[in-house]
């Protein structure tokens, strides 16, 4: 038995194992099919990305209250006679 070959479905023409195109009519060979991937998208997930974000805005507002404090720190440590 040889190496698993990717049969085309367009053409019939068997393929290397690795070929993400078929050799002879240039169709798409990949384990996933490129409509497959279109669908599945963050976005299609409701509740989820609304969390995320506010999350990240969170996130960001603590980070940039530690960046002030610190630069406020800094400032009078540098500043101090
Ligand atoms: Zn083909």
């Amino acid at each position: 038995m040889a190496e698993r070959q990717l049969i085309c479905g367009q053409c019939g023409a068997a393929n290397p194992p690795g070929n993400n195109y078929c050799g002879r009519c240039g169709v798409f060979l990949g384990g996933r099919a490129p409509d497959d991937g279109e669908r599945w998208r963050p976005s299609d997930r409701p509740g989820e990305p609304r969390a995320r974000r506010q999350a990240a805005i969170i996130y960001s507002i603590a980070a940039l209250f530690a960046l002030s404090c610190l630069v406020l720190s800094l400032v009078v440590i540098i500043w101090r006679p």
